[in-house]
């Protein structure tokens, strides 16, 4: 079958992508210019006719995928901007819901082949902050994100503004589904990682192009005035983290197997304080650059507490990736992620 990925030429989307025809299916990428055609093309041409790019300048407009999902047999929504500068908290709330929004109308409409849409979620829309250590689950939805843009507007830190644009634009994604429930014979599922790191293989040349996530990544491991008070900085509490990867295995499953219809799906290898990484990195780059071995505040003795857990029975279920042991580790991410800057002459 024929696959339509929107923002093919993103961090996560490319590893999607290459998952997808690698597991025999056909892509069709949207991307939001022509130029950005121009990598991508390169970057696939070894599949032939199974990949081709559409324009879709964009997402948020009015029937912007009428014309894409035209012809396809599934859909992998994976647009949505990640950034933590925005100031309106629209410039990500408005087209994370109404790309989303959006590409649900234009399948009901133009995508009459449609058999499952699988969206790009997050764990931004399952979390919320408790002072307690908690274990959540698909259960789970984030209130908090949302009302705090509410009250704050632009005032609310960066990651909340984010996190509220994946919770509404998920939340908006499922009310679609059961407004317009009786007109489908396609469904929904969402997946739901938490940070997302490991190699690139969209766009990048410079440090600087990385994607927010695996551009923290980067800095945690190279800048030594790194400190615990960055932004991304999980220290205390800790987060959760999945390899690239195998978040691209999770979309290609989650086409495969009938039953993941109609539900979200937590997927992760677990929790982590920053040291777990800086532990399993190499100690000196090709071009001398130490990698950080200690940063203030990152140096908890153990046992850490993790507050944010993650049940990821149902992924192992549904999409046949066990628990802990069905994704990549700490060590295998850290060194492959410092192998591509290597490789690219970053470090
Ligand atoms: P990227 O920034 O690399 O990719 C974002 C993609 O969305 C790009 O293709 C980008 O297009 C497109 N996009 C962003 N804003 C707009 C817009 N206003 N109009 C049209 N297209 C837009 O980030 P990721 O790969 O990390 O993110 C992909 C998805 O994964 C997002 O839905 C994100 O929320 C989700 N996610 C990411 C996590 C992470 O840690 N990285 C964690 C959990 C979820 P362009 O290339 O032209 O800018």
């Amino acid at each position: 079958g024929k696959v339509l990925v929107s923002g093919a030429s993103g961090f996560i989307a490319a590893w999607v992508v290459r998952s997808l025809l690698e597991a025999g299916f056909s892509v069709r990428g949207t991307v939001r210019s022509e130029n950005k055609t121009v990598y991508l093309k390169k970057e696939f041409a070894s599949y032939g006719d199974a990949f081709e790019l559409v324009v879709v300048p964009d997402i948020a407009a009015e029937g912007a995928f009428d014309e894409a999902v035209r012809g396809v047999d599934a859909v992998a929504h994976t647009a949505s901007p990640f950034r933590l500068d925005a100031v309106d908290p629209d410039e990500l709330i408005l087209p994370a819901i109404r790309g989303t929004v959006g590409m649900l109308k234009s399948v009901l409409k133009h995508g009459s082949g449609v058999k499952r849409v699988v969206i790009t979620g997050s764990c931004a829309s399952v979390i919320h902050a408790d002072p307690e250590p908690k274990t959540f689950s698909e259960v789970d939805w984030n209130e908090q994100s949302p009302k705090e843009v509410e009250e704050m507007g632009r005032e609310t830190p960066g990651m909340t503004k984010y996190f509220a644009s994946k919770t509404l634009a998920e939340r908006a994604a499922w009310n679609f589904m059961k407004e317009y429930k009786s007109q489908m014979n396609w469904d929904l599922v969402v997946i739901n990682p938490p940070f997302v790191f490991g190699p690139t293989i969209h766009d990048v040349t410079t440090p600087s192009m990385l994607n927010t996530s695996t551009s923290h990544f980067f800095t945690m491991l190279t800048d030594p005035s790194t400190s615990a008070s960055s932004p991304l900085a999980t220290f205390r509490s800790g987060a959760a983290w999945i390899d690239v990867r195998d978040l691209g295995t999770a979309h290609v499953r989650a086409f495969q197997n009938e039953e993941a219809g109609g539900e979200r799906i937590i997927v992760t290898e677990g929790s982590y304080v920053w040291q777990n990484f800086l532990d399993e990195a190499p100690e000196v780059s090709p071009k001398g650059l130490r990698y950080q071995k200690g940063i203030s505040g990152c140096d908890i003795e153990p046992p850490v507490v993790h507050h944010v857990q993650y049940d990821t029975r149902k992924a192992a279920k549904l999409l046949g990736i066990p628990v802990k042991s069905g994704y990549r580790s700490i060590g295998e991410t850290v060194r492959d992620t410092v192998a591509d800057w290597e490789a690219r002459g970053w470090v």
